[in-house]
């Protein structure tokens, strides 16, 4: 596919040029309507598209899907039956909503009951999100984190152009866009003191990632090599890796992050295929030292995805206050995936993989506020006059990514959510 024959997709549904998702996105989520059951679907414009329904409605009936596949509560089943299988999905979709088919178009008893504006249904998790990982992998922000905490001599690791840095998370605590987030307590480290205190956090941030989902992998002690790696890759989701700068700096050594980012993730709800982000490769930067081979990937391994981060104190318009893009990322999805599990370590169908922090290479393009207010000294003066070391209680974060080229855009939509204050008890 090329951008001019995606652009040349048109459906007979309204799709506007500013719209993340035409025709040849068809990203995946899980919604439910008036809280009733839930349902696997997809979007077109602003409109939402109820796969279970389609299914029984015989839409999908040569495709040798499992019966109700789509009537689910995620799509962890549908993500199990592998590529080949979405591939077929995703291309009978593009012929069933294309302008010149009239099959469901002229149907309005079926289109009654499939189709349903984006304002009418509410978006849930759409996977079961069994392990959840964190890498660490854009330089830019690993180096203005380490000046921050270790100083501009031990900035980089000694391992961290050898390695895809990351650790286990918490999957329990991931959540959808539009769940509040309560401004979590811990132990902190005043500065200058000797002794830790508790209490909510002062020093509440946000992180600017994104996240792949995987699919099944292989059995315990079989690795995915970074050749094949894309393969295992469903999609992705922007990924708020909210994170509490006191909480993690008095508690990270020797092991990393752990209260000061457990308490919550927030993820937005649609996944973008690697099928739909295809026409949008870019390359990486140039990696030196040259990784190990297990780690060597040959052509364009990462995306051109622009990233957008805007604050919205309560009641109040919104400011942006970082644009940042997925391809500045120095360690791309194959490889964090091949290093992943060189060592036999097992995936399924709906492991969540964070690429870290993406920070650009320029003081606005910082995708956390630790470092676009650079550990407080710089605060972000906001569109009503107030500033911003930190997140407020009441603060709406919105996170957006979206990839355009030759006047095509497909995009993620948004991540929101909001801090309210610490619970009382
Ligand atoms: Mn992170």
């Amino acid at each position: 596919m090329t951008i001019q024959q995606a652009k040349d997709l048109r459906s007979w549904i309204e799709v506007t040029n500013e719209s993340d998702f035409p025709l040849f996105n068809l990203p995946l989520g899980v919604f439910s309507i008036d809280d009733e059951t839930a349902r696997c679907g997809t979007r077109i414009g602003d409109t939402a598209i109820d796969l279970g329904g389609m299914q029984q409605l015989g839409y999908f009936s040569d495709l040798d899907l499992p019966d109700d596949i789509f009537v689910q509560e995620t799509l962890n089943d549908f993500i199990s039956l592998g590529k080949n299988t979405h591939r077929n999905w995703r291309k009978r979709m593009m012929e069933i909503f294309d302008k010149d088919n009239g099959s469901l178009r002229n149907n309005a008893a079926h289109r009654q009951e499939v189709l349903h504006p984006v304002s009418e249904i509410q978006m849930m998790m759409p996977v079961f999100v069994q392990d959840y990982t964190d890498f660490y992998s854009s330089r830019e922000h690993a180096t203005n984190v380490g000046i921050m905490f270790r100083g501009k001599e031990n900035a980089l690791m000694p391992n961290w152009l050898h390695i895809p840095v990351g650790y286990h998370g918490r999957s329990s605590s991931i959540v959808v866009s539009g769940v509040d987030i309560h401004r979590p307590k811990g132990q902190q480290l005043p500065a200058d003191a000797e002794t830790p205190v508790f209490g909510p956090s002062k020093m509440m941030d946000f992180e600017l990632e994104m996240a792949f989902i995987t699919t099944d992998g292989k059995p315990m002690g079989h690795r995915i090599t970074a050749e094949e790696a894309e393969d295992y890759i469903f999609g992705m989701v922007v990924f708020n890796d909210w994170s509490a700068r006191d909480i993690q700096k008095w508690e990270y050594v020797p092991l990393g992050p752990f209260l000061g980012k457990n308490f919550g993730s927030s993820i937005s709800p649609w996944i973008v295929t690697l099928d739909a982000l295809d026409i949008f490769r870019c390359a990486s930067p140039e990696q030196n030292p040259k990784p190990l081979p297990y780690l060597q990937t040959a052509g364009e391994h990462t995306f051109d995805i622009n990233l957008e981060v805007t604050i919205a104190p309560k009641g109040e318009n919104d400011t942006t206050v970082c644009r940042s893009n997925f391809k500045y990322l120095y360690w791309n999805m194959a490889q964090q995936l091949a290093h992943h599990t060189v060592n036999g370590c097992n995936i399924n169908a709906g492991d969540m993989m964070a690429s870290g922090t993406i920070s650009g290479p320029t003081e606005d393009s910082f995708g956390s506020m630790l470092e676009l207010c650079w550990k407080g000294t710089k605060p972000i003066p906001m569109k009503d006059g107030s500033e911003r070391k930190f997140l407020q209680d009441h603060d709406t974060v919105i996170m957006k990514a979206h990839c355009e080229k030759e006047g095509f855009r497909l995009g993620f939509g948004e991540v929101r959510s909001t801090i309210i204050p610490a619970i009382n008890d």
